[in-house]
């Protein structure tokens, strides 16, 4: 891989532990500690996304070469390179964790291509001093989910994460999905993902924390120098634009999962990048039938803090957790409060202008509060598919009736047989205000359908979807991996040869693991 400038800013210019071994330690005064993957025993390439890879400066020859498994799988290290975990801490689940770190990730390097830097990050290839209890190992399952996601998500339109490769490492990992006592050996993988830089906001809460007060200046201001270099001014003032671009990227990022109705499921602090990308696909899921209460991660059903309708909040609490481990540096509360609860009011604006669109409505009145919060409603009444609703909405037309409108959208009903009396009812009150509505905007029924097109997406990474790419991966058969990988490059295409993934999801995805239930487990 000739063409890779390799720069290594991180570790030439931030604090290194001293410490050279992987042992499981509280790693004082220092952001990331050198470590050394564990090499894989038989590493074998599953999938690579060309794009990626061409974007951080590696060509579709160099995938297929020997050197590129045993890189990108830990089994060899780029000359002009040193492999490192970062320390950071953070929230989980609200309560303060301590020290966290990169348990099961580990940076080869950061490289330079077309002006822009990346960092190149393995996970799942074994220990470091960060890897607590567990064994610093990903999982196929987990790995394969990682991956087709963030390039899905990519693709959506989502600030994300970028997978750059799949390679199953050969050996086997101990895994108890459901922890439950019944552990069992499954397939070991190691994804390599490309972020601007793998920085959270349980990076600078740990310094804080730790009242190391100095390497947070020095931190927040190499944070700055190199990834928000359009910041400038006094120092105090930096601080505070970088808190409020952070605050801006975040509520971006939300509002692009409220609408392609992505949960993320472990939405802890340390699982927060301070470039506002999707980071850590872990036990996620796609809403299928519209429920805002719902989240796919079973280590949280039963106080649902990361369900889908409290995903803003939950962005707001972390920032929140942000802004007190900034406020050293900036000793006023005012300005920190002012950003986030602008996070909110802007959030709130951007949500209705976002959901209307999603209606093919794009000029707004007060009276769309009341179509919003009414299909809101309705969607609920009876188990509703987010994603065919709103894709098949767009085949309305001015001229229908209401119930022509309901027949459109017929095929995102779980059990058709539910919709009559008081639920046929509020449906067709609910299109005659909106075809009413649609009669009022200008656009023509051709064009707003592809707007609406272009927002709504056809194809989303069901859980099921991808729980049928890990069965057969399982059995040594990858095709339906990059299958599903080359139909999620065109999510909003019709695509009609793909017909077969245009579709609720099937009966016995229901209550199955992997599918309904996810657990932090990968
Ligand atoms: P997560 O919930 O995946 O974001 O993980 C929370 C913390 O646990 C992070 O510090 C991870 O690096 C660490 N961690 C998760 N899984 C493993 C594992 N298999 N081995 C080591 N550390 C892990
Ligand atoms: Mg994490």
């Amino acid at each position: 891989m000739k063409n890779l400038k390799i720069k290594n800013r991180f570790t030439a210019e931030l604090p290194a532990d001293p410490e050279l071994t992987n042992e499981v330690r509280q790693v004082k005064d220092a952001l990331f500690s050198f470590v050394n993957p564990t090499k894989p025993s038989s590493p074998e390439l599953i999938h690579a996304s060309l794009e990626t890879a061409q974007m951080v400066g590696i060509t579709a020859d160099e995938i297929q070469t020997k050197e590129f498994v045993n890189v990108f799988s830990g089994n060899e290290i780029l000359e002009g390179t040193r492999p490192f975990a970062m320390c950071y801490a953070g929230h989980q689940f609200g309560n303060w964790a301590g020290q966290l770190g990169d348990g099961r990730a580990i940076n080869l390097t950061e490289v330079e291509n077309d002006n822009e830097f990346f960092t190149l990050q393995l996970k799942g290839a074994g220990k470091t001093p960060y890897s607590r209890t567990a064994d610093g190992l990903a999982v196929l399952r987990s790995s394969v989910r990682e991956y087709l996601c963030a390039e899905a998500m990519h693709h959506l339109g989502v600030p994300t994460t970028r997978s750059l490769s799949l390679i199953l490492s050969g050996d086997q990992v101990l895994r108890d999905i459901l922890y439950n006592g019944n552990p069992a050996y499954e397939k070991g993988a190691v994804v390599c993902r490309v972020a601007p830089s793998f920085i959270r906001f349980g990076s600078f809460e740990m310094l804080t924390a730790r009242n190391e007060l100095k390497n947070l200046k020095n931190f927040v201001e190499f944070t700055i120098r190199h990834y928000f270099p359009e910041i400038t001014g006094e120092p105090k003032e930096q601080y505070l634009q970088f808190f409020k671009t952070v605050a801006d990227k975040t509520r971006e990022m939300i509002l692009h999962w409220q609408r392609v109705g992505f949960v993320h499921g472990v939405m802890n602090t340390d699982n927060m990048s301070i470039h506002g990308i999707t980071i850590d696909y872990g036990p996620y899921g796609w809403l299928e039938n519209y429920d805002p209460d719902w989240t796919p991660n079973t280590t949280d059903s039963q106080n649902r803090r990361y369900r889908y309708g409290n995903q803003p909040q939950v962005a707001q609490w972390n920032l929140f957790q942000l802004a007190n481990a900034l406020y050293p540096l900036i000793n006023e509360a005012a300005p920190l409060e002012k950003i986030l609860d602008d996070f909110m009011i802007n959030f709130e604006e951007e949500y209705k202008i976002m959901f209307l669109s999603k209606l093919g409505i794009f000029t707004s009145s007060e009276a769309d509060d009341k179509i919003i919060k009414g299909l809101e409603e309705i969607l609920q009444l009876s188990e509703t598919d987010m994603t065919i609703f709103f894709r098949n909405l767009s085949q309305i037309q001015k001229t229908d009736s209401a119930d022509l409108a309901i027949k459109k959208i017929e095929y995102a009903f779980y059990l058709p047989e539910e919709i009559r009396d008081k639920t046929l009812d509020a449906w067709q009150k609910w299109f005659s205000v909106y075809l009413k509505k649609l009669n009022s905007e200008l656009l023509s029924d051709e064009e707003r359908a592809i707007k609406m097109n272009a927002i709504n997406p056809r194809y989303v990474l069901r859980n099921y979807m991808a729980q049928l790419a890990i069965d057969a991966a399982d059995k040594n058969d990858y095709s339906l991996i990059d299958e599903l990988f080359q139909l999620l490059k065109n999510p909003y295409d019709e695509q009609p040869e793909s017909q077969k993934w245009f579709a609720k999801r099937p009966d016995w995805a229901r209550t199955k693991v992997g599918c309904s239930m996810l657990s932090c487990s990968s």
